[in-house]
């Protein structure tokens, strides 16, 4: 293949990233190669990058010379910017005619206030482009070896956080939620995984129910833990902070299914 990227853009009919205007882009889960191509377009095209923590830096190398590169995510837990200030950093950007490029990690309109900061160019008038990434849930148990859904386990999903905007576990309906979610994928999740397990075997869930953490799932250093439900509080102690945890039978199919560790025994990934 001797095409560059900018033939395959124009084969993709690859829309313009015109000045003034803000695109809010998911960078995906971590794996660089999980982009999309509208993701790529807009590293290489924009004049100004506000990042987050959660994305990969090599993908920031794919800017032009000269861009802007603004850090706007948490560092050892502290938030640099707070939330009001990146909205307006992107619309004055904007209003003086740059290229802004929102990157955010996974998709930006899961559990990223990616809504939020949209909602606030709204109002500002910017005009601005949504570009879904992978999200953690999803790309995280791809990579490790757990179906989002198998037939031989569960018809449905429900995506959920653990940190509310008060910081706290957010007030979700155990009942409800024991009773008719199969499998559960909880976002931000780690320091309250005792209290999740409790509340769901409270509420009727089997303790022997399998569970997993996958942390900087799809990094180089990504860790898969697989646990039991009544384990789960103290499972969740060990593992790296960025994490994923997923609760239901599909947890099973890993047994089966870890490609990742078989690549990884075959050839480096
Ligand atoms: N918008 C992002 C989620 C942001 S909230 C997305 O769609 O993926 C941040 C939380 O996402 C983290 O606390 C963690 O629970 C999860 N997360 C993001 N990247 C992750 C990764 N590589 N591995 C595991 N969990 C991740």
């Amino acid at each position: 293949m001797d095409r560059n990227f900018a033939d395959i853009a124009t084969a993709l009919r690859l829309p313009e990233f015109t000045a003034g205007w803000v695109w809010l882009v998911g960078a995906g889960p971590g794996d660089p190669g999980l982009i999309t191509m509208l993701a790529l377009h807009a590293i290489a095209a924009a004049d100004f990058i506000l990042y987050d923590a959660l994305v990969d830096e090599t993908l920031l190398r794919m800017a032009r010379p000269g861009v802007g590169l603004i850090f706007a995510g948490k560092r050892a837990g502290v938030r640099s910017c707070k939330q009001e200030d990146i909205s307006n950093l992107l619309a004055d950007l904007a209003r003086q005619g740059h290229r802004v490029l929102r990157l955010k990690g996974g998709d930006p309109f899961v559990f990223g206030r990616g809504g939020e900061e949209a909602q606030d160019l709204a109002r500002a008038g910017i005009p601005f482009r949504i570009v879904p990434g992978i999200t953690a849930g999803i790309g995280g148990l791809a990579y490790a070896g757990i179906p989002l859904t198998h037939r031989d386990t569960n018809a449905s999903v429900t995506f959920l956080t653990g940190h509310g905007a008060d910081g706290q576990l957010p007030p979700h309906d155990w009942q409800a939620l024991a009773k008719a979610s199969s499998t559960l994928i909880f976002y931000m999740a780690r320091k309250r995984a005792g209290a999740i397990a409790e509340a769901l075997i409270a509420a009727g869930r089997d303790p022997q129910e399998p569970a997993a953490i996958v942390a900087n799932a799809t990094r180089h250093d990504q860790q898969v833990i697989v646990t039991r439900l009544k384990e789960l509080g103290t499972a969740a102690e060990a593992s790296p902070a960025i994490c994923i945890i997923v609760i239901g039978q599909n947890v099973r199919l890993r047994d089966q299914l870890d490609w990742l560790t078989w690549a990884a025994a075959v050839t480096p990934v």
